[in-house]
């Protein structure tokens, strides 16, 4: 794009946005002819996974290249008189609004082109490492699908794979792996980012690093990922995915903590409550094992859990992965007889929750608002924080899926965004509890949904610091002095870098943290 059209435009798009109302902007975009294929209005842009928050943007950029987003970047930055702010926009997949922006410029990143480089390293080279250089806006899933055609994938990833590489690593990006191999954040070996001043930086942990750090975990507020080398390891063909079931919530917990011990066996670990007979069928929707014989076993009234471990088999160990889930299983104290395997292909235990995406499409289900609510909870609070979680819940009405399993610290570096609880001494584990519900608009009408809401800030808060120490994941809160408290001594260095990168807070809006700045 020509730098001169593209002032102009931008110039344009500013003076209209001084000018007139944004609402007459967004219902009129045909007035504005040739500048539809560059700022355009988009109803997408106003909407996210969960369906609570609708933000109208005044424009959404569809960016052709990073230059674009540079340019636009740099052009708001240097513009005095104007009060727009910018999101990035990946998937989309956010619950309270954090990638819209109210009367502001959305950049839709999936227009970047999607490249997906892949460098594997060589059979005889000893040092370096097998790597994948991909565009900001592209799908974890369509680098999983790229990777695997050359035998490799990345090592840490989430549930769900139709998020964007921006998206998650402006978060952290956890599932059953992080125990192994921390969060996606602690899989990034460098990244191209357009900071809030419109400047174009490569970092790494080796140059740049503060940016680097600040973006990791950043919540979008000090840059936007354009380019990310993530690092991939060898796939395996097959993966041994058991389910174990407990009816007590203690040995649950330490057969977790045993299994993340056990990082030279086990690949994958996590775990959810079984409220209900309903919540155990969705979420077994991907697992193809006849659990009818548990059916009988499951107390009515009494809540149930179960720990999900996988094992790769990539033929590379000398015992059979079978021999390994035997010898795990002897160590483990489930229900007897409650435990169950399956072998499936690598891409579909990965891609498992899309099978659940699509048995809830098919129900009208999957397009509903989504209260969702996730926490880290460290270890010495966990039964107090799941006791205070099942206070406000009825088992048997709950739509949706309890996650609860455990992470390791040291997986984690602090010197990124990402936050976890305090650590208390030298506790280890700290654990994940995400409530991921539905709210059925045919049984949950607006009331109910505001409860929800008004049950989970409830919850986040006496779990906060003095009762629990717990601290919110994909935080959501409702003002700049409730991410203070959020950060605790953290805020500084987290403030500190925003006036570095983002002087004039122009990015993220929607996650509320900064008020824009003129
Ligand atoms: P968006 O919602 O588009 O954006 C999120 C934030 O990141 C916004 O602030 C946005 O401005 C910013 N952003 C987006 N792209 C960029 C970029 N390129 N550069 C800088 N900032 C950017 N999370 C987990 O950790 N583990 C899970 O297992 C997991 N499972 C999920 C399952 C489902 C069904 C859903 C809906 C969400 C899940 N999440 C999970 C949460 C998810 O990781 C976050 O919501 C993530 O932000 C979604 O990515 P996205 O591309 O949709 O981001």
């Amino acid at each position: 794009m020509e730098f001169a059209l593209f002032c102009t435009r931008v110039n344009v798009v500013i003076l209209l946005l001084a000018l007139c109302s944004p609402c007459k902007f967004i219902q009129s975009p045909m007035e504005f002819g040739p500048l539809n294929n560059f700022l355009q209005t988009s109803s997408t842009a106003s909407v996210d996974f969960g369906r609570i928050n609708f933000n109208f943007p005044a424009a959404v950029l569809r960016p052709e290249s990073i230059k674009d987003i540079s340019l636009l970047l740099s052009f708001l930055s240097a513009s005095s008189s104007s009060k727009v702010s910018v999101a990035a926009r990946g998937a989309g997949h956010s619950i309270h609004g954090q990638a819209q922006a109210q009367d502001g410029i959305v950049i839709e990143m999936e227009s970047l082109p999607s490249a997906i480089e892949i460098h594997k390293i060589k059979e005889d080279e000893d040092d370096g490492v097998s790597y994948a250089d991909v565009s900001g806006g592209v799908l974890w899933i369509e680098l999983l699908e790229e990777t695997l055609k050359q035998g490799l994938a990345p090592r840490s990833w989430t549930d769900y794979l139709y998020l964007s590489i921006g998206g998650t690593l402006s978060n952290a990006g956890i599932s059953g792996q992080t125990f192994k191999h921390g969060p996606q954040i602690s899989n990034v070996l460098q990244l191209d980012v357009v900071t809030g001043k419109g400047e174009l930086v490569t970092c790494s942990p080796t140059k740049n690093t503060e940016l680097f750090n600040a973006v990791l975990g950043g919540l979008g507020q000090f840059g936007i990922i354009t380019r990310a080398r993530i690092l991939l390891q060898d796939a395996p063909q097959k993966v041994k995915w058991v389910r174990a079931f407990y009816n007590d919530f203690q040995t649950f917990m330490e057969d977790q903590e045993l299994l993340v011990s056990m990082a030279d066996k086990v690949d994958y670990v996590e775990g959810f409550l079984v409220l209900n007979e309903k919540s155990l069928h969705s979420s077994s929707i991907a697992f193809p094992a006849n659990l009818d014989n548990l059916l009988p076993h499951l107390q009515p009234s009494k809540i149930h859990y179960c720990i999900e471990f996988a094992i790769h088999d990539d033929s590379s160990s000398s015992s059979t992965v079978q021999q390994v889930v035997e010898e795990i299983s002897r160590m483990l104290r489930y229900m007897p007889t409650q435990m169950y395997s399956v072998e499936v292909s690598y891409f579909d235990f990965l891609n498992r929750v899309r099978l659940e995406e699509l048995s809830l499409r098919k129900r009208n289900m999957w397009d509903v608002p989504h209260p969702w609510m996730n926490m880290f909870v460290p270890k010495q609070g966990i039964t107090d924080f799941k006791d205070l979680l099942m206070e406000s819940i009825s088992a048997q009405n709950f739509e949706g899926l309890i996650l609860i399993y455990p992470l390791l610290r040291d997986k984690w570096d602090t010197n990124t965004s990402a936050l976890l609880p305090e650590s208390g001494g030298s506790e280890k584990v700290v654990y994940v509890v995400g409530v991921l519900r539905s709210a059925n608009p045919t049984t949950c009408s607006t009331k109910c949904l505001n409860e929800i809401l008004r049950s989970h800030s409830h919850i986040a808060q006496t779990a906060g610091e003095e009762r629990i120490g717990a601290r919110q994941y994909l935080a959501h809160h409702p003002s700049p002095a409730h991410w203070r408290r959020h950060f605790g001594r953290r805020w500084d260095r987290f403030a500190a870098r925003k006036a570095r990168f983002d002087p004039l807070c122009l990015l993220s809006p929607g996650q509320g943290i900064f008020p824009r700045a003129l």
